[in-house]
Order: structure tokens, then C-alpha cells, then sequence
């Protein structure tokens, strides 16, 4: 713990001489305060216990225990840790600030994969703790000093309680889950042996319960609640099961670090094996829908043409497919336009008009005087202008049309069914088997459709026997690098980085969409100070200090690209997910050219100072008196030396919030998992219906494809349970 102590007090260490120079007190205690002095390194601790991979937690325990010895600290360290004095080499927590700070620093650069990880999860995990954790009352001492506001949801008495989806809401972790279910007028099965399947290896139990219906949906996000909805309406028992929990408006915290470990795949910490992809994504009802920015985009054309030349002409090439991207989109309320632009949206339209770059407007499933900058913790806004997810479209629509929603419940297999002769596939599905507590629960249905997003729909399907060695390949991340930049000045673009409507203009200047249709396209995103922090480069604990003042006023701006590459999602035995991302040629030579443009737009809105994330960290401060030409010949130098490096290694971070493609849709099972009605190659009656379908990434945040697809895949299972 003394290693541990010192390397998060080495990445936010008590600076009093930098507090005694501010005259604000909020500053001088931000300044003194220390990680340990805050009380998270037990949390930070707990997070690598809990989140790091396999390699990771190895790799950070040895390292920590060569930094409590001098020996293991020379090892590691090198000369840095040698001092003047007898013993002349002191193990790390035992070295002064600066010393500890050049090592951090060595290791964050290093030729050596490993340090550079090592690196990179210790920082992560601490500056994201130190300023995102909240006390009891919602406070947490650095965000007065940053100028970090958090609102109280908006919540109207008018709003009846409960809403038509509470109503036939039910949690699988209450102890009245059973007698619940038979309220809700569930079918209860008086015997559940014979979906005890092959795959299970655990024993029965006498209080082993079941329930039956014609559809069970596995997980409630964007696809699995519009299929649930659409069934239900259609007059099929529907049953929805989600793992995560649920967070009416009223219960929401806002607060950025309970916020994200509620609703976020490992609390927003799940990363490739080798440290070099983050991958957010929700888990709670409503999943990613509950939880995602309001981008509401269409499936663009050329990515529809690519589908269809692919064979899938059926699906994307006629009037169904559009028909469904219309019909979702009435749903959800999307809508052109925005009252008024937040800040960093502000900056990148200005910027684009600047550079001559074209520029578009986000749709959003908002209203246009929606602008809550919280949609990433569950949207406060007000009934009327609130994004629209999954729990205020979808998901009511299936509790009114007689479905039920189970939260609390994860699926722990597909109950299958050997069928003999007839037809290409060998096995049935028949439901599904979950826990309840101490208790097993199934659902036997006629039809079951698998939506637990890109990264859970393909373990689920291995675990329940699946062999197609197609399950879990081609995973799309549409990865995203950033670049930033420091607007001091309000008056000329108001606002802060962290409210207002998230995404509501774009650029595809370097999408490619006339060629390749491969390229990258810039938005802006939802930053609050953990996360903001855990992007940053980090110089030194001073510096990392000061940029955090600057927050409110530094614009983000992402790229986000349409990925050629392709990762593989996996499981060990005790249920961690493995997942490799290996970055391809052509994606960072498209990740760079549209950072490049990132970096030249904010530079052109205004920014006196400029930099990407990577660990260099270095910026561009762009001097007042320079001439237009001057500040363009010295902008070319900065591009060329900083471009050049952004993938060595480790060295810049990146986000995946999109993940497509794991058990891709296609007319050959020799090179897909699922047909083109989403039924799966190898089980009858088991459907995808999730964004793992997708047969190549969507190229746009894809929300609005993963639900048009869900919509025209609930018409064919709706088409095939009455053909049975
Ligand atoms: C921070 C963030 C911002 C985003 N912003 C946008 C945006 O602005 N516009 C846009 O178009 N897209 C956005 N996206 C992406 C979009 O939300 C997702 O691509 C989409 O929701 C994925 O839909 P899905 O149905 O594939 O999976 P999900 O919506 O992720 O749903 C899967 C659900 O299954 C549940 N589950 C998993 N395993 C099990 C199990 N074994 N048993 C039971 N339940 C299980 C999960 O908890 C989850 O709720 C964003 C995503 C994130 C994370």
C-alpha cells in the first residue's frame, strides 16, 4: 500500500508553495490537497483489484513489489532513483517528489510496453477517482477550485408514479421476485428439469423456478428494446432481462463517479488486454440508449450500399430499411437544430467555417432546447425536453403492450435443444437460465433473441454452446482519439465544456465518404473532470494541477473513425471479458489526418493554447503577435513533430463508446453468425438483436442502424412465430 500511496501522491501530490501564490481559498486547498490526503487510494486500489485484466493486475503486482526495495526501485526506476547520499538508491515511496515525478514521467514515455501500461492504469484509475468521487452530500473538493457545477435533476410533481414501465418493472435481486412475476400475470412452469441443459454445470436446487412466454429478450438497450416493444405490441408474451439496474429520473445522481460505476460496463474502466482501448458502454435498462450522447444519425448511404453489395440487398437495399430508420426516428422525437449551441460545438463549427471544412448539424432524440450536458449519467432534464431512451420510448411501449422487464438479471446461458433431421440447424432454443439468488430462473420461450451489446452478446452465445468460430470476431470500435484546445476568453465563445446539448454539429471534411467511405468524422463529447483528467497528459503533478483550472474553458474535440480494423471479444472461464483491439495501418493513418484537421479547427476558432492527448504532451500556444502567416508556418512545425508519434506505443489514449460487428450479420455461414433475418446459423429460434449484427462498422454513431435493424428484424420474428 506504501507503493501505492506514493504513486497516486505522485500524480496528485500537496503543493502548498503553489497554494500559498493563490489568493482564492477554494484553489489553496485544491492545491494541498493530496491523494492520500483525499482517501482514494484504497478505492484506486479496489479498482485494480477489480477492473485491471489479468496481465495488467500481474504486471502492477510485481512492479510494486520491486518499488518497496531498493533493489526492485533501481531495476525499474534506473538511475533516477539514485540519490547523493548513503545508501545512495532508496526504494520508491522513500524518494522525494521530484525524483518519483522524473519516473512516472520515464515510464509514461518508455520504450517498454509494460511500464508504459503500468503507467497508464495507475494514473487512470487515480486522477479519475480523485476528481470524480463525491462525499455524502455530492461534494468533492477539487470541482469548486476547477469551477465544476453538478445541477439537481429537474423532477415534476405532475409525473405519475409509477410510470406505464414501472408498472410492469421487477427487480430479480428482491425477495419477492417470484411472487412478483405471478402478479404480472406471468405463466408460471410447474416443472423446470427439462431446461436444465447441457451446458450447465451446476446442480439443481428444489427452489429452481420458471416462467414461460414467447419471447424472452436478453438485454434492454438499443436493439433489445425495440424488438421487445414491437412484439409485444404485435400481441406476443414478451419478457425482457437486464443485468443492470434501474434509474428513474428521480433517483439519478449526476455525479460523475457513483454515476458511471451504476451505470457503466466496470464503472467506465474496461479496457483491451494490452491497456490500449477504453471501452465505454452502459449497462443499466435501457443500456447504451440510457446513458449515450443524443447523436441520432442515419444509416449513411454508402455504408448502406456497402451492406447491400455484401449480398444483403434484402435487408438495407429496399424501402424496409428506410421505412424502419423513419419509423425509429419518429419515435424517438428526433429532430434537426438546437436553440442554442453549447460551447465546445460553438468551436468546432466556428473553426470548420473557418478552415473552409464542411460542417453539418446533429439530429438529436431531443428537444431543441435540450442542452442538460449530463445525458452520460442518465438525461435530468425536464418531460419535455429530455433525450429520448430506451426507458421513455421503447421500453414503455413493450410494459403497455403487456411486457415485463426484469432488471437485476443476468443470463447466464441459452437453454438449447438438440433437433434431429430436419433443416440445416442442429440445435433448438427453448429460453433461458439466469439466477435468483440462492435459486436458478428460466424463461422457456418459443423464440429468444440474444442483445447484450457487441462485447456480451458473443461470451453469452460460447457460453451456451455456440461453435461458429465467428462468435466474437470482427468486433468494430469506431476508435477515437481528441485533440483540445484553451478558449480564456468568454466573450467571445461563452459557455464551459461541460453543459449545453453534447453533440450537435459534425464534420465529415475527412470521412471519405466520396471514396473509401474509411475515413474519420469529428464531433465534439460529454466531458466531466475525471474523465477530462484521465485524458489529459500528465507532466507532472503541478501541471497536471493547473490544467485542471483551465477545464471549463478547454474545447474537445474527437475523431472518430470508421474502423477497417477488426477485434476479437472473449471470456476466461471465471466470466472476464478479454477483448484485443489492434489498431490497423489505414486507421491511424485516418485518426491522424483527422486530428490533424481537429488541431487546425481549433486553431482557427480562436484557441490560444492546442495539444492532443498523447503522453508527450505538448502544446501549441499560439503567441498574439504572430502574423496569420507566421502562426500557420509554426503550426505546420508543431503538426509534423507531434503527428508522427501519436501511435508509438502506448502514447495516446484510445475511447470506443461504439462497438458493432461481433457476430456479424451475412448470407454465408462460413463467414457469419447470424442469417440475414438475425437467426442465429447454428440454434432455430435464437435471434440477434443488438449491435453486434452489424456486418461492418456503421461509419456515424449508430444508435438510430442498431434500432432501424432491430425494427425490421422484429417484423421477421414476428413472421417466423407465426409460421410455427
Ligand atoms: C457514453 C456513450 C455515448 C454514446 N453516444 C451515442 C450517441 O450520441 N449516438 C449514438 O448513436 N450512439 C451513441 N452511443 C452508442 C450507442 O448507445 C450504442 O451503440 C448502443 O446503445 C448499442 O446498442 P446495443 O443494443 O448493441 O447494446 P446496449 O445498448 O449496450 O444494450 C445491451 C444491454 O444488455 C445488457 N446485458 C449484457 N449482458 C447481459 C446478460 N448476460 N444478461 C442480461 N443483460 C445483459 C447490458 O447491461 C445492456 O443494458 C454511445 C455509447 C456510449 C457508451
Amino acid at each position: 500500500m506504501k507503493v501505492l500511496d506514493a504513486i497516486c501522491d505522485t500524480l496528485v501530490p500537496s503543493l502548498p508553495v503553489e497554494a500559498s501564490k493563490q489568493d482564492n481559498s477554494a484553489k489553496a486547498k485544491f492545491f494541498e490537497l493530496s491523494a492520500s490526503e483525499s482517501g482514494i487510494v484504497p478505492e484506486v486500489a479496489g479498482m485494480i483489484c477489480a477492473w485491471t485484466t489479468a496481465q495488467q493486475y500481474f504486471l502492477i503486482y510485481i512492479a510494486f513489489l520491486m518499488l518497496s526495495t531498493r533493489l526492485g526501485t533501481l531495476l525499474l526506476a534506473g538511475f533516477s532513483c539514485v540519490t547523493t547520499e548513503f545508501p545512495f538508491v532508496q526504494p520508491f515511496p522513500l524518494l522525494e517528489l521530484g525524483k518519483r515525478e522524473k519516473i512516472l514521467l520515464n515510464w509514461s514515455r518508455s520504450i517498454f510496453h509494460k511500464l508504459q501500461m503500468l503507467f497508464k492504469v495507475v494514473k487512470c484509475y487515480t486522477l479519475f477517482k480523485f476528481y470524480s468521487r463525491a462525499d455524502k452530500k455530492g461534494r468533492n473538493p477539487a470541482w469548486k477550485a476547477i469551477g465544476y457545477e453538478v445541477p439537481e435533476p429537474v423532477l415534476e410533481h405532475e409525473e405519475p408514479l409509477p410510470s406505464p414501465l414501472e408498472r410492469r418493472l421487477v427487480d430479480a435481486k428482491a425477495p419477492d421476485f417470484q411472487s412478483r412475476l405471478a402478479e404480472l400475470g406471468c405463466a408460471m412452469l410447474d416443472k423446470v428439469d427439462h431446461l436444465e441443459e447441457r451446458n450447465d454445470p451446476s446442480t439443481a436446487s428444489g427452489k429452481d423456478f420458471g416462467i414461460k412466454c414467447d419471447v424472452v429478450v436478453v438485454g434492454s438497450g438499443s436493439g433489445g428494446s425495440v424488438i421487445a416493444a414491437r412484439l409485444a405490441q404485435q400481441g406476443f408474451k414478451v419478457v425482457v432481462l437486464e443485468k443492470g439496474g434501474y434509474f428513474p429520473r428521480r433517483g439519478l445522481s449526476l455525479l460523475e463517479g457513483p454515476s458511471m460505476k451504476a451505470m457503466y460496463e466496470q464503472s467506465g474502466a474496461l479496457t483491451t488486454e494490452d491497456g490500449s482501448v477504453i471501452l465505454l458502454a452502459g449497462t443499466t435498462l435501457g443500456g447504451g440508449s440510457a446513458v449515450n450522447w443524443a447523436a441520432s444519425l442515419k444509416t449513411p448511404k454508402h455504408v448502406l450500399d456497402e451492406w447491400t453489395s455484401l449480398g444483403l440487398e434484402n435487408r438495407f437495399g429496399g424501402p424496409e430499411y428506410q421505412h424502419a430508420m423513419e419509423a425509429v426516428c419518429q419515435r424517438l422525437g428526433v429532430q434537426d437544430g438546437c436553440t442554442e449551441e453549447s460551447f465546445q460545438n460553438r468551436v468546432l463549427r466556428r473553426g470548420c467555417t473557418e478552415k473552409g471544412y464542411s460542417v453539418g448539424d446533429i439530429p438529436r432524440n431531443a428537444a431543441r432546447d435540450h442542452g442538460c450536458g449530463f445525458c452520460g449519467f442518465g438525461c435530468p432534464a425536464a418531460a419535455a425536453v429530455r433525450k429520448q431512451s430506451a426507458c421513455d420510448t421503447w421500453l414503455c411501449d413493450a410494459a403497455t403492450a403487456g411486457a415485463v422487464v426484469v432488471t437485476g438479471c443476468r443470463v447466464d446461458r441459452i437453454v438449447t435443444a438438440p433437433q434431429g433431421g430436419q433443416g440445416e440447424r442442429s440445435y433448438r432454443a427453448r429460453g433461458i437460465s439466469s439466477r435468483a439468488g440462492e435459486a436458478r430462473f428460466y424463461v422457456e420461450s418459443r423464440v429468444t433473441v440474444a442483445a447484450c451489446g457487441a462485447l456480451f452478446t458473443p461470451p453469452l452465445l460460447r457460453r451456451s454452446g455456440g461453435r461458429n468460430p465467428h462468435i466474437g470476431r470482427h468486433l468494430s470500435v469506431h476508435p477515437v482519439v481528441a485533440a483540445w484546445g484553451y478558449f480564456p476568453r468568454e466573450d467571445i465563445l461563452p459557455g464551459n465544456s461541460y453543459t449545453g446539448g453534447i453533440m450537435t454539429a459534425f464534420s465529415s471534411e475527412a470521412a471519405r465518404w466520396d471514396t473509401t467511405g474509411y475515413g474519420s468524422i469529428l464531433e465534439t463529447p460529454c466531458v466531466h473532470p475525471g474523465n477530462y483528467a484521465v485524458l489529459a497528459p500528465w507532466r507532472s503533478g503541478v501541471d497536471a494541477k493547473r490544467q485542471m483550472l483551465r477545464f471549463p474553458r478547454t474545447a474537445t474535440i474527437i475523431v472518430l473513425n470508421r474502423d477497417r480494423g477488426r477485434g476479437t471479444v472473449d471470456e476466461t472461464p471465471g466470466g472476464k471479458l478479454i477483448l484485443d483491439y489492434p489498431l490497423c495501418f489505414s486507421d491511424r493513418e485516418s485518426l491522424v489526418e483527422g486530428t490533424e484537421l481537429a488541431v487546425r479547427a481549433l486553431v482557427a476558432a480562436g484557441a490560444e493554447a492546442v495539444g492532443l492527448h498523447s503522453v508527450a504532451g505538448e502544446i501549441f500556444s499560439v503567441d498574439q503577435s504572430w502574423t496569420p502567416l507566421q502562426r500557420e508556418k509554426e503550426l505546420e512545425i508543431f503538426l509534423k513533430r507531434v503527428l508522427g508519434r501519436m501511435f508509438q506505443r502506448l502514447s495516446t489514449p484510445i475511447i470506443s463508446a461504439h462497438q458493432m460487428g461481433s457476430c456479424r450479420m451475412g448470407t454465408d455461414q462460413r463467414c457469419s453468425v447470424v442469417d440475414p433475418n438475425c437467426e442465429s446459423w447454428e440454434v432455430e429460434g435464437l435471434f440477434v438483436g443488438d449491435g453486434s449484427v452489424l456486418p461492418t462498422a456503421s461509419g456515424v454513431n449508430p444508435m438510430i442502424t442498431i434500432q432501424s435493424i432491430a425494427h425490421s428484424t422484429a417484423t421477421r420474428i414476428a413472421r417466423s412465430l407465426a409460421a410455427r
